[in-house]
């Protein structure tokens, strides 16, 4: 569930209680200003070696010992994303063949996922264990919420409170992943294959991808509050 779709399912039923939600509105725009910016900033410079994003990444996993992995171009742009269950790394347009500070930081932290996937990292198996509940949890509480509220029936509004936790759990599980695949991935950029000054830059470009997921989860759980505050009204 996005940013987006989250304040959308809340729109339905305007009240004051939307006021709690303003705070999470107000970050979720400020990280993504924060991340179109700085990644249109660190777009522009290269690396000093002259590696694509996808060389890198290549580079990266036969090291890690996964040459199995396989590392396709997708098309948008920040559409990159690690595939688990495909096994594949797929990378957008502006980092695949990028040379780019940024590309590299993006194309490394994708990577990071890959190894996440490989070591069994807990983080990554537990949220992968709540997907299908947040999923459930995402459509169908506030559709209970709103039914509840119209209808009187508070227990429909504690069951939609109650799905609506697994959506909350799923943002909260998202930041370990997250932050470890960044951590990861600079880690291993700082061993040589960028300079100080362009770990520092990429480095900032994961910092502020990072915090468009600190923005969901801190919507997520002032969602789950106004929830609980418009059950209330009803009790
Ligand atoms: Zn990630």
């Amino acid at each position: 569930m996005t940013i987006i779709s989250a304040i959308a399912a809340m729109i339905p039923y305007m009240d004051s209680t939307m006021l709690i939600l303003i705070p999470g509105i107000l970050l979720a725009a400020w990280a993504q200003s924060k991340v179109t910016s700085t990644y249109q900033q660190f777009s522009r410079v290269g690396n000093q070696r002259g590696l694509t994003g996808a060389q890198v990444a290549r580079y990266i996993l036969d090291n890690s010992g996964l040459n199995n992995i396989t590392i396709e171009p997708i098309r948008g742009q920040l559409t990159d994303h690690y595939d688990p269950k495909g096994k594949v790394l797929r990378l957008s347009e502006g980092v695949y063949g990028s040379q780019s500070v940024a590309a590299l930081g993006i194309a490394s932290h994708e990577v990071g996922h890959a190894i996440q996937d490989a070591t069994n990292y807990g983080p990554m198996r537990l949220r992968g264990a709540i997907v299908p509940l947040a999923a459930i949890g995402g459509n169908l509480s506030m559709v209970l919420v709103l039914a509840g509220l119209f209808l009187g029936g508070t227990g429909l509004v504690q069951i939609g409170a109650f799905l609506f936790l697994f959506t909350v759990l799923f943002q909260l599980v998202t930041l370990p992943v997250e932050f470890d695949a960044s951590k990861r991935a600079l880690r291993i950029l700082d061993t040589g294959i960028l300079t100080p000054t362009e770990v520092e830059g990429a480095k900032r470009v994961l910092n502020a991808a990072a915090l468009t997921y600190v923005a969901a989860a801190v919507t997520g759980i002032l969602s789950f509050l106004r929830i609980l505050l418009l059950s209330r009204r009803r009790d």
